[in-house]
């Protein structure tokens, strides 16, 4: 299995390469092409599987192919429990999208509103944020999710566990329903099927 055979662009492939990546994970043989295809995906995979760029690689590709909006709008939102995880996944996407004109912004709580809201300002493709956080930016309308074309919802269950399930609803609800959603998680607990039952179209399951 290859990199190639999996339908990435170039410019993806390249920057894999120059990462040092020969092959890819299982959770990223199983995740890529259904996502490539437009389904909405439930992932069974624990952190350390290679799951960021099993979500990032498709993703970064549809940002870069599919027509542009023309305004500056964000058109993916990735949610994520710790502001850990949020600079950990932007900077893979960084690293994986650095041969394409994707910009992103990271917003998280417990540092000041302003950067972030200027970051926003200036217009970005991906938004990866914690849910809380980016409740206040809805609140004080300083984002706008009416673009979103792609949902992620990373470490779904540590989400849930941290409380943040009023949070997610409120933010999921704000975004276009016609959208793709990606939902990766450890385990699949009747409140991550429940989620999945809520907020997806007819996912793909795949679990690793
Ligand atoms: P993750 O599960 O997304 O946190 O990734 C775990 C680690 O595996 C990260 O350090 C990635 O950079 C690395 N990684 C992800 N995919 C591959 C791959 N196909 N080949 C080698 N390393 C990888």
């Amino acid at each position: 299995m290859s990199f190639e055979s999996l339908g990435l662009a170039p410019a993806l492939l390249r920057a894999l390469a120059e990462q040092g990546y020969t092959e890819p994970t299982p959770i990223q043989a199983g995740a890529i092409p259904v996502v490539l295809e437009g389904h909405d995906l439930l992932a069974a995979a624990q952190t350390g599987t290679g799951k960021t760029a099993a979500f990032a690689l498709p993703l970064l590709q549809r940002m870069s192919t599919a027509a542009a909006s023309g305004n500056r709008r964000p058109r993916a939102l990735i949610l994520t429990p710790t502001r850990e995880l949020a600079a950990q996944i932007n900077d893979n996407i960084r690293e994986y999208g650095k041969h394409l004109r994707v910009s992103t912004a990271v917003i998280f709580g417990g540092v000041s509103m302003g950067p972030q809201v200027n970051a926003l300002r200036r217009g970005v493709d991906i938004i990866i944020a914690t849910p809380g956080r980016l409740v206040d930016h809805m609140q004080q309308r300083t984002i706008d999710l009416r673009g979103i074309e792609v949902l992620v919802l990373d470490e779904a269950d540590r989400m849930l566990d941290m409380g943040f399930l009023p949070s997610l609803k409120r933010i999921i609800s704000a975004l276009p329903t016609q959208r793709q959603t990606l939902l990766f998680s450890a385990t699949f607990a009747s409140e991550i099927k429940s989620l999945a039952m809520q907020f997806m179209h007819s996912p793909r399951e795949v679990s690793v």
